[in-house]
């Protein structure tokens, strides 16, 4: 080198499965290099875009053998924080994962491209005078320029506005503006324009008041509300107090939360639209959503799991609704969950984090209990509505048809004849979870996956829900060709069948994966059942969440015993938080409301105590028994797990990784086949790390993961750490 000015170091995040940061030699360039900021570079005989984690003035690699960078693609911008950047730094040491991976799963999908770019600032669109003119006379012709125009007249309209009116939209406005009617400038901030909400109950007011005294600090709240009590509500205030203050604020929501519902009642309440992002959006939607967070236009974004890692100037407060969904954590790739990533990022703020839910994690419900989350608890229903009362029924002494015994189809023909509306629920889609032959006993099974194939009676399919794996319903036994295949057990596809039959003179309507596919079906469905009119509503845990159908008064449970005697000890916790969700759909408005369920376990303990005294006590009546076993939350546990055609290879590398875990505190065990030994083609087993404080595990797991590295066996093997985990 030869150059007098001081060596600056660039520390790169790259997107590669490698556990480790890559060192460039900045360029002389007219932009100044900055953490935050991506970089193009080589890698390898390849150009890759990375992202800046670090300057330094030195590297442990001498300085001619590293790279020059290329180039700085969005000039002098950057695309995270240091705030954001701090928070992914913990990330990847906390889960051990690689840091590129980390830093690349924060990002738009579109900025992870080499070709992407920060898109310009968003526009908002205006009448001229000549506009408002057009607007006095008759519409003619041009209907759809029209309504556009029509959308302004009240003030500017952004995209989001304008895109809602029409699918082409775009073209629409092209026209609109060669004519001169419409003038695009810069968007502004959205304007607050909040509706005055009903009267908050006395539990609510406390819960708005404790939670809005911590405006401004770091404080982790539980809103333990049973469904219907209003913690929408909750958040609705709360989320206008910071708004009025000019902060931003993030909701997170489960997977399957994100309904226009949900989002119609937020814009009606607040007077605006808020942001939102998911991964089902398009990409170019997606990097506008990012976009607006990050210039602080969006004020509100209400988005799922990755909307977490947005980069938002003025953010002052996280809300978290249905803490205890599973779906927040993240469980491929980098494995991580939102609702720890996002008490961490409250905590690096400074600001209030809100995890709201009828049914706490149990990891939540500890923390509540001993003090180091506030917990504020909403006990009534907010429309006044009675919570309903349980029936159980013992399968033992009933008489079936299709899983639904006969007490609880004659309780639905009573529902159905008052008018009222019923809903069956089954975790379980399809006609049969088997389809086996009567004569040689065979049955279909996946032959990638330890599963069996569910018999799909409408497409004639054979279809394993762990791979993509379909085959067409085979007419005769394959193994003795007799004409006796049979399903077993029952999906949701056949509960249809036998509801119809027994109510042929009532609508139907099966909300699951197959029948709500279509984009809209799930809001086309709802808007039915909303009407009013007596139906029946068949459906898997995609009717568990969060909606309101105030016409549902009976709920029947077809079976949850599985989780009862599961060998996963989360199952219990699972199991309780799914049948409180499913229970509180019946009832919610005048009518009361009964749930039935059958099982045939009538006496089990965590069942009694679930249906005499509540989630409440259910959860500290598990987490005792946890306490006891030293399971999580009392324990601290991670997995390392692995997987690969061969099983051999699969097992070398467990014990030998295993040989060199780290003397301390943390003890290891296994290595044990997962859940699912044979998933896709691939075995599966893992190694469980498991101590009784955090910190012990944590060290040993870094000396640990830098040992694996160099472990031969781990070329031949696919081998991740999950910390924390929530399956096995
Ligand atoms: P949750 O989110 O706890 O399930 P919601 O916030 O959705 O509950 O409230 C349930 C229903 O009660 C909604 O229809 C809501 O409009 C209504 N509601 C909420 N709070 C009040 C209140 N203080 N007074 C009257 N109705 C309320
Ligand atoms: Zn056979
Ligand atoms: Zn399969």
């Amino acid at each position: 080198m030869h150059s007098t000015s001081p060596l600056v170091i660039l520390r790169v995040a790259l997107p590669v499965p490698l556990r480790q940061l890559f060192d460039y030699i900045a360029a002389d360039t007219l932009i100044t290099a900055k953490p935050g900021m991506r970089v193009e570079v080589p890698f390898g005989r390849r150009i890759m875009v990375g992202v800046i984690v670090e300057l330094d003035d030195k590297s442990e690699y001498p300085a001619d053998k590293l790279a020059t960078l290329i180039s700085f693609p969005d000039e002098g911008q950057t695309v995270l924080s240091n705030e954001t950047l701090g928070l992914l730094k913990w990330c990847w040491r906390y889960y051990k994962h690689a840091p590129g991976e980390v830093v690349f799963n924060a990002l738009p999908p579109l900025l992870r491209k080499i070709d992407g770019r920060i898109p310009p600032p968003p526009t908002q669109y205006k009448l001229t005078a000549a506009g408002d003119d057009r607007l006095t006379e008759p519409p003619g012709r041009i209907k759809a320029q029209i309504r556009l125009l029509d959308e302004m007249r009240a003030g500017p309209a952004n995209e989001s506005q304008l895109r809602s009116l029409s699918s082409t939209w775009r073209k629409t406005l092209s026209r609109l503006m060669e004519q001169d009617w419409v003038r695009s400038e810069p968007q502004q901030p959205a304007r607050l324009n909040p509706l005055q909400g009903p009267e908050l109950l006395d539990e609510q007011q406390h819960a708005v008041d404790a939670i809005g005294n911590t405006f401004g600090s770091f404080h982790c709240h539980l809103l333990d509300g049973i469904t219907g009590s209003g913690k929408t509500e909750v958040y609705l205030c709360l989320l206008e107090q910071v708004l009025k203050q000019g902060g931003q604020a993030l909701l997170l929501v489960p997977e399957i939360g994100l309904t226009p519902q949900l989002l119609s009642r937020f814009k009606k309440r607040l007077g605006f639209e808020p942001v939102v992002t998911h991964s089902g959006l398009s990409e170019g939607r997606r990097l506008k959503a990012w976009a607006m967070a990050k210039s602080g236009l969006a004020r509100l974004v209400i988005g799922t799991r990755s909307a977490l890692f947005l980069p938002m100037p003025d953010l002052q407060l996280i809300i978290l609704d249905e803490e205890h969904d599973a779906s927040f954590k993240q469980q491929d790739g980098f494995r991580y969950s939102s609702r720890d990533v996002a008490v961490k990022r409250a905590a690096g703020l400074g600001v209030p984090v809100v995890l709201g839910t009828a049914t706490p994690s149990l990891e939540t419900f500890n923390n509540a209990a001993n003090d180091r989350y506030s917990w504020h608890r909403l006990r009534q229903r907010a429309t006044g509505a009675a919570e309903p009362g349980w029936r159980v029924l013992d399968l033992v002494q009933q008489t079936m048809s299709g899983g639904i015994s006969s007490t609880a189809m004659k309780a639905i023909g009573q529902t159905l004849d008052r008018g009222e509306q019923a809903l069956v629920f089954l975790n379980r889609r399809g006609y049969a979870p088997v389809i086996l032959c009567h004569e040689c006993g065979w049955h279909a099974a996946c032959q990638r996956c330890d599963a069996n194939m569910t018999w799909h009676m409408a497409t004639r399919k054979l279809l394993c829900h762990h791979c993509d794996n379909s085959a067409r319903v085979p007419d005769m036994c394959p193994q003795c060709g007799a004409d006796a295949l049979q399903g077993a057990g029952e999906g949701t596809e056949q509960l249809e069948q036998i509801l119809a039959k027994a109510f042929p003179a009532t609508p139907l309507l099966r909300f699951d994966r197959d029948t709500v596919r279509r984009k809209g079906e799930f809001e086309r469905l709802s808007k039915q059942v909303k009407s009013g009119e007596s139906c029946l509503l068949v459906g898997t845990q995609m009717l568990a969440k969060g909606h309101h159908f105030p016409q549902v008064t009976l709920v029947v449970i077809v079976n949850l015993d599985q989780a009862l005697y599961s060998a996963d000890f989360r199952a219990l916790e699972r199991m309780g938080q799914l049948m409180v969700q499913v229970a509180g759909r019946a009832g919610r408005d005048k009518l009361p409301g009964e749930v039935i369920l059958q099982t045939h376990y009538p006496q089990h303990e965590s069942l009694l105590t679930l249906l005499s005294s509540g989630y409440e006590a259910f959860a500290a009546a598990i987490c005792k028994d946890r306490q006891t076993a030293c399971l999580p939350p009392f324990s601290y546990q991670a997995l390392l797990r692995s997987d690969a055609h061969d099983k051999d290879q699969v097992r070398a590398f467990l014990n030998q990784a295993k040989q060199c875990f780290p003397a301390g505190e943390a003890v290891v065990y296994g290595p044990f086949p997962a859940m699912m030994e044979r998933r896709s083609g691939r075995t599966r087993w893992y190694l469980l790390a498991q101590a009784n404080t955090r910190s012990p595990l944590h060290r040993q797991l870094d000396m640990w993961v830098e040992q694996l590295k160099n472990l031969p066996s781990a070329r031949k093997v696919r081998w991740s750490v999950d910390v924390d985990p929530q399956d096995y």
